[in-house]
């Protein structure tokens, strides 16, 4: 079962809490207030980062390749010139 960040604003519980996908925490479990929050993990925005970061060096190596695939045309058009 996956863990979830909550945090209630009442009682300044913070915690992770495991439970299904579909379910979720109505109640503190520390005062038993309905104010309890799920949070959205750092996890899964540094998750998100990384994927990001991932993809712009994919296109900087896609340009810097066909940059080379370019040069490497232009010097073979060259050589055919003469
Ligand atoms: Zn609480």
């Amino acid at each position: 079962m996956p863990f979830y960040k909550y945090m209630c604003p009442d009682c300044d519980y913070e915690g992770k809490i495991s439970h299904k996908m579909r379910e979720k925490i109505k109640y503190c479990p520390n005062c038993n207030s309905e104010d309890i929050k799920k949070v959205i993990g750092n996890f899964v925005s540094k998750m998100a980062d990384s994927k990001i970061v991932k993809s712009k060096l994919n296109v900087e190596t896609f340009i810097k390749n066909s940059k080379k695939d370019l040069d490497s045309s232009k010097q073979d058009f060259e050589k055919r010139e003469l």
